[in-house]
């Protein structure tokens, strides 16, 4: 079908917007540094093997994406393997319904772990005998200062820390002490296992960090067997060395943990796999951290971890993001060494690029204005062809049907219009898309209340398909369903959750929850669509003309059809992008 000039609709102008440059990625330090290894032979073979391990107290979001990423990017470029570690060394708020959603996640990004998937709850008894190593050696000692103690040896940052008393137990004491730790003897608390390192570093993770504790809490996957558990930085070490990893990547807040990462590692005299450490990701208008996002979630102020609002992999997908747009946006952030925030607007830009590809085009009226055509007759309904897909020519036609009872968008008609206002008003002609151009006679009020409830209007019969034979022109083209024709629907629009652009920045607002946007959901349940949209399923992915890019709910059916809009039409990327190059 020919679509004329003139009817370049915002989706259109849209396409243009968003053509970009698409720059090439940053150069990525990481990938220098494997690419010499793998020069050197420093690993031997060629395989290179990272891992993504996650702790399992909460649900993924947009930054481990960065990371998952990056790790299982690395394993199928250079041919190597990619595990999924399950940190699961903190007993208490770890749970099963995470490890099963962190999974489905990294699938749903389009990753794959194989036969790799493991857990340092697996490594428990090995990890065991490791530190009864570090004892044997005198590299380690059980110290039953209290933990108020400890923290009181330490020291700080400009002060030495004191030895503790127990330091300097015998190596046969201290396996004794370890073993009857392991054996439930003694209470949380009366005694830890510590690395004997020095107190006096100016690094205070390496003033004889916590190796073991004791906590008499069930585990979800070792049960009651343990009541002694290992801390991070004495089981992740460890657990890469025994997977073999070559490159373990991490953020930058464990630049100070990599001395005591090598220190175990040297002293155990095992494989030794390297650090590496990049930038977190930040992003405006959002938090990143899982322990706010859980207070989010506990605090009744998201509907749950996949509100569509929250910047978890869950959340982003039931909005209506896709795995490509994620990835792409991961690649386009790049890595590097120095922390910063990364705007929305981008990530936003990365959904608009994949769906205008994908989506199909669809009319939908979100708030409703009934229209009469006076002049067509009673009981004609005329089925129109509408494009699919104005960027995928293989999407092909579907029929849409006009009849005499319409709706159009509140917002395209002013009574008394401003200047520049082209859509409706009294006396003006406008076209429908794909149908007529229309004429505005009448506007009819409610008696009372003096609200619009209803526009008379005529249209032209011979400007079917959209184009007057005479040529006269209209400026603007509206879209519009059949009032009988069309399925209900509830459309739920979005805003940022928070209303400030840095609300985890503590100087700026030290109580990150008062900036949370009153106005982040707007739920709109009097909504019409185009009658093809009556058997949407949950997750399918539609752009409604001149509206945004919409998806339909994962509570959403036939009965009652609920849609989340995505992502709007306006590019803001786009526009920062050219702001900048022009400075
Ligand atoms: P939090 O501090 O919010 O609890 P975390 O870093 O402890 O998050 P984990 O689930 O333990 O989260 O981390 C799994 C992996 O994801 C780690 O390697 C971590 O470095 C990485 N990661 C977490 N948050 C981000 C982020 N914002 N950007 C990039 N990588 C991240
Ligand atoms: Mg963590």
């Amino acid at each position: 079908m020919k679509t004329p000039k003139s009817e370049k609709d915002k989706s259109e102008k849209e396409t243009e917007k968003t053509a970009v440059s698409n720059s090439a990625p940053p150069p990525n330090f990481i990938r220098n540094i494997i690419e010499d290894d793998l020069k050197t032979g420093k690993y031997g073979s060629k395989v290179v093997t990272t891992r993504f391990p996650p702790e399992p107290n909460g649900y993924l979001h947009i930054g481990h994406a960065k990371s998952i990423c990056l790790n299982f990017g690395f394993a199928i470029e250079y041919k190597g393997r990619c595990h999924l570690r399950f940190d699961d060394t903190n007993p208490s708020k770890e749970d099963v319904e995470y490890v099963d959603s962190i999974k489905a996640d990294v699938r749903w990004l389009g990753f794959d772990w194989g036969e790799h998937l493991h857990y340092a709850s697996d490594y428990f008894g090995q990890l065991y005998d490791y530190a009864a190593q570090l004892i044997k050696d005198g590299k380690a000692y059980i110290d039953s200062l209290s933990a108020d103690e400890i923290r009181e040896y330490r020291g700080t940052l400009t002060e030495p820390g004191k030895d503790s008393p127990y330091r300097n137990r015998s190596v046969a004491e201290n396996l004794d002490l370890f073993e009857r730790m392991k054996a439930g003897e003694f209470k949380d608390g009366a005694h830890v296992l510590r690395a004997k390192i020095d107190m006096a570093s100016p690094n205070l993770l390496m003033r004889d960090p916590t190796l073991y504790r004791i906590r008499k809490v069930s585990h979800h996957r070792t049960g009651d067997k343990w009541c002694i558990y290992p801390m991070y930085d004495f089981t992740h070490c460890i657990s890469d060395s025994i997977e073999e990893i070559t490159h373990s990547i991490c953020t930058l807040e464990f630049e100070n943990n990599r001395p005591l990462y090598d220190w175990v590692l040297d002293q155990l005299r095992v494989y030794h796999p390297q650090q590496i450490e990049f930038a977190r990701l930040n992003l405006t208008y959002t938090v990143l951290s899982k322990r706010k996002l859980i207070e989010l979630v506990t605090g009744g102020f998201v509907s749950g971890w996949d509100d569509p609002r929250m910047p978890t992999i869950s959340g982003l997908r039931r909005r209506g993001y896709t795995p490509e747009a994620i990835r792409n946006f991961c690649e386009r952030i790049g890595v590097a060494k120095r922390d910063s925030t990364v705007d929305m607007a981008l990530l936003e830009y990365c959904i608009r690029e994949d769906l205008n590809k994908k989506a199909q085009r669809v009319m939908a009226v979100l708030h409703p204005l009934r229209v009469v055509i006076v002049n067509y007759p009673e009981n004609q309904v005329e089925e129109l062809d509408a494009v699919n897909n104005p960027e995928n020519p293989n999407a092909g036609t579907r029929k849409v049907p006009f009849s005499r009872v319409l709706y159009i968008e509140q917002e395209d008609f002013r009574e008394h219009p401003p200047k520049k206002f082209f859509r409706l008003s009294p006396g003006k002609e406008v076209r429908l898309r794909y149908a007529y151009f229309i004429k505005c006679e009448e506007v009819i009020k409610d008696e009372n209340s003096g609200e619009i409830v209803e526009l008379r209007c005529s249209y032209d019969p011979a400007t079917r398909g959209g184009d007057a034979p005479d040529g006269r022109k209209v400026k603007a083209t509206l879209h519009w369903v059949s009032a009988s024709h069309a399925v209900k629907a509830e459309v739920r629009l979005y805003d940022y959750l928070f209303s400030k652009a840095n609300p985890a920045d503590e100087k700026e607002s030290p109580d990150w929850k008062s900036c949370l946007n009153p106005n982040s959901l707007d739920r709109l349940t009097e909504c019409r669509l185009e009658p093809s949209l009556a058997q949407a399923k949950p997750g399918e992915r539609y752009q409604f003309e001149r509206m945004g890019y919409f998806c339909a709910d994962s509570d959403s059916d036939q009965s009652s059809l609920i849609f989340n809009r995505t992502v709007t039409l306006r590019d803001e990327w786009a526009k920062i992008e050219k702001g900048q190059s022009k400075k």
